[in-house]
């Protein structure tokens, strides 16, 4: 695993449960996840990290910077890494799922609303509760998942 100079560079020890759920995060074909997500891929590789380590990792990554936490539907957080081109989000209210778009034209009208009113723009977050056509796919951006989690669409490896 090549990421422990992003925990070193964090201030983190490079713990096995950070190791591994920071190399989920880089590996993962979804890039939208529960910590119960996250729980249930490692379970799947055979390493058993409780749900309240998981849920104390996330929290550490987000305060570090490394991942970013959504408020979506459904009341659970999401993270997803902060690397990458900033991104606002399409949520199902029906499935969850998530779709990530980058419009500029948006970003420029936010910016001049932002001017108009004497403000100086931090960041925004644009999360738009929509409806997904089939209804039938779930959370996740580069391949969408079932519901009952990312593991079907984990990317082999
Ligand atoms: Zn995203």
């Amino acid at each position: 695993m090549a990421r422990e100079h992003d925990l070193k560079a964090a201030g983190l020890k490079a713990t096995l449960p950070r190791m591994k759920v920071l190399h989920l995060f880089h590996k993962s074909k979804v890039r939208h996840m529960t910590a119960e997500d996250v729980y249930r891929l490692l379970m799947d590789e055979g390493l058993d990290v409780g749900l309240a380590t998981i849920y104390r990792v996330l929290t550490q990554f987000e305060q570090a910077g490394i991942l970013k936490r959504h408020h979506f539907e459904g009341g659970k957080s999401i993270f997803e890494l902060s690397e990458g081109e900033r991104h606002d989000h399409i949520v199902c209210v029906n499935t969850g799922q998530i779709v990530e778009f980058h419009d500029p034209e948006i970003v420029r009208r936010i910016e001049s609303i932002v001017r108009e009113h004497g403000f100086e723009l931090v960041d925004h977050v644009l999360h738009i509760r929509a409806l997904a056509p089939t209804g039938g796919v779930e959370r996740g951006t580069a391949a969408p998942a079932r519901h009952t989690g990312p593991t079907a669409t984990r990317r082999a490896r």
